[in-house]
């Protein structure tokens, strides 16, 4: 076990500035109206820095500095462009630690998470991107003897992009990297409640683009992400959060005739067959350690397995062996090495999932374990830490039905594979889901029959840079990831030519 020192700390490897501007056309750009906000960590919940809070003033200078940049970054040959990004790949892998302490610290997040995935997938999205858009080829048609059709992709122009709190830099990598392949130029909002990390690492990055290919705007939803989604001057714009804000950003969208990418909310199965059990061995091993990963990311992940499913025969014994496995998980300083949950990334969130634990208890819903606040003392003791929970009921119950964002299972039975299915697709959302079969067809079939754009079949949480994601039904429209991505930053010219 090790505990990193605290950034601002004499020990620590790296610290925050006490005040950050808007990053414009290359440079730190104070918002216009002068205001700032506060920013904890969800760690202590002590603030420790200070953030541009912009409004539409800020999104148009950050605009000037898109459109100035945007005709020679897409012009820049592709050669080039995967140059900058592996440029990008590469301090960021240098970097490393610094960059997920600071992520730890402003999203409450355990280190070993960023350490091992969020940074090393970030890095690794900027290389797949930088290969990718080399890769990428137009197409030709010969129309008749003397005719033929070119086909040409050209970059958007100036893109928005919005991203959420739970994976501050992944969801930044996530929309960046396909964007900059793709030769646009863009103006990205962090979310407001975990703005530092993005920020932290734009000081670090921020010279290998060229002045005004990323502008980074702070601030509020309605103050500063609605003028950006809103505004004529983008030609597409790409969100993930909430299905409710994923509604308003697409009537924004609507009034200029742009399109959207979408990344919303779910409400994911996790289901498990009965012979899970078949063998006290390596493949039940997995399953149970597949039935804990709710709580990975403090269950604040848009895939989360929050519905466990599990067959009817086997309930008692596996939802047994799930609970003692779930109460190992280790709780505790995020900084710690061994720490395997932290803190929820907000007061806000905090109090959204303790409220969701009283819904499941007076709906009938039944505690297996967790069920509280976490207490755990010391500088800690005003962190945003709750307990895994597990609840038992049925799947019209809310907490079976609505996103909770937290470490919070709710978990039914069923008789066959016919209800495994329906239950699993009785949902608004069809975002992730997983499968646990020892019988490849049964894992199979049923990963063609969940109605989601992401199933997992004997395995959970993995996101590689080359498979596609994104959600069917309300959890959004659209795919990120994968090389198919760039076609959702770029448009197509076709240029017909009579020799
Ligand atoms: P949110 O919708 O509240 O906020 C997301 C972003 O939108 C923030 O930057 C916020 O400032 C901005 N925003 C809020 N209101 C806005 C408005 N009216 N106009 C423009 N921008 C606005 O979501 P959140 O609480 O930050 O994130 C959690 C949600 O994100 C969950 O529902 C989760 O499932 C979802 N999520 C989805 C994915 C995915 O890939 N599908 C990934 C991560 C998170």
């Amino acid at each position: 076990m090790s505990v990193y020192a605290r950034p601002g700390s004499p020990d620590a490897l790296m610290s925050f500035e006490s005040r950050y501007d808007n990053w414009i056309g290359g440079e730190w750009v104070a918002p216009v109206e002068g205001r700032y906000f506060e920013n904890p960590t969800p760690i202590t919940g002590q603030p420790f820095c200070e953030v541009a809070r912009s409004t539409a003033a800020d999104i148009e200078l950050a605009l000037d500095a898109a459109h100035a940049a945007a005709p020679a970054w897409g012009k820049t040959p592709v050669a080039e462009r995967a140059i900058v990004l592996n440029k990008i790949a590469d301090r960021i892998e240098a970097n490393l630690e610094k960059i997920a302490l600071a992520e730890s610290w402003d999203n409450g997040k355990p280190i070993r998470e960023t350490l091992n995935a969020d940074i090393p997938l970030a890095v690794d999205h900027f290389r797949y991107f930088a290969g990718a858009i080399r890769a990428q080829e137009g197409a030709l048609s010969e129309i008749n003897a003397d005719t033929v059709a070119y086909h040409f992709h050209e970059p958007l122009g100036v893109v928005g992009q919005i991203i959420p709190w739970n994976f501050p830099i992944l969801m930044a990598t996530w929309k960046l990297a396909p964007a900059l392949a793709a030769g646009n130029a863009v103006v990205l909002k962090p979310a407001e409640q975990t703005p530092a990390s993005v920020l932290y690492l734009f000081s670090i990055i921020g010279d290998l683009l060229p002045p005004g290919v990323v502008n980074i705007v702070n601030g509020f939803g309605t103050e500063a992400g609605k003028p950006l989604a809103s505004s004529p001057r983008i030609k597409k714009i790409a969100f993930t959060g909430e299905t409710t804000t994923g509604r308003l950003i697409m009537q924004y969208a609507s009034q200029n005739l742009i399109p959207v990418t979408l990344e919303l909310g779910g409400k994911s199965p996790n289901v498990f067959f009965s012979d899970v059990l078949a063998a006290d061995d390596g493949f039940q091993d997995k399953a149970l350690e597949g039935f804990t990963m709710f709580a990975l990311n403090q269950g604040e992940v848009c895939t989360c397995p929050s519905r466990a499913l599990i067959q009817r025969d086997i309930f008692d014994d596996f939802l047994a062996l799930a609970a003692v496995r779930t109460k190992a998980v280790r709780q505790g300083d995020p900084l710690d090495t061994d720490t395997m949950i932290g803190a929820q990334a907000s007061n806000d969130q905090l109090e959204k999932i303790l409220s969701y634990i009283e819904i499941g208890k007076n709906e009938g819903a039944r505690v297996i374990t967790g069920g509280e606040r976490a207490e755990l003392g010391g500088d800690l003791s005003e962190g945003y830490f709750v307990q895994p929970t597990i609840f038992t009921g049925t799947n019209d119950m809310r907490i079976f039905q609505e996103e909770i964002f937290g470490p919070v299972v709710s978990v039914t039975s069923f008789a066959d594979y016919d209800e495994a299915i329906a239950i699993a697709n009785d949902t608004l959302y069809g975002l992730g889901a997983g499968v646990w079969s020892r019988d490849g067809s049964v894992a199979y079939r049923a990963g063609r029959d969940i109605q989601a754009g992401r199933v997992w079949t004997n395995t959970y949480h993995q996101y590689p840079a080359h498979a596609a994601f994104g959600g069917y039904k309300q959890s959004g429209i659209g795919r990120e990831n994968h090389h198919m991505m760039l076609d959702h930053y770029q448009q197509t010219k076709n240029l017909l030519v009579s020799y």
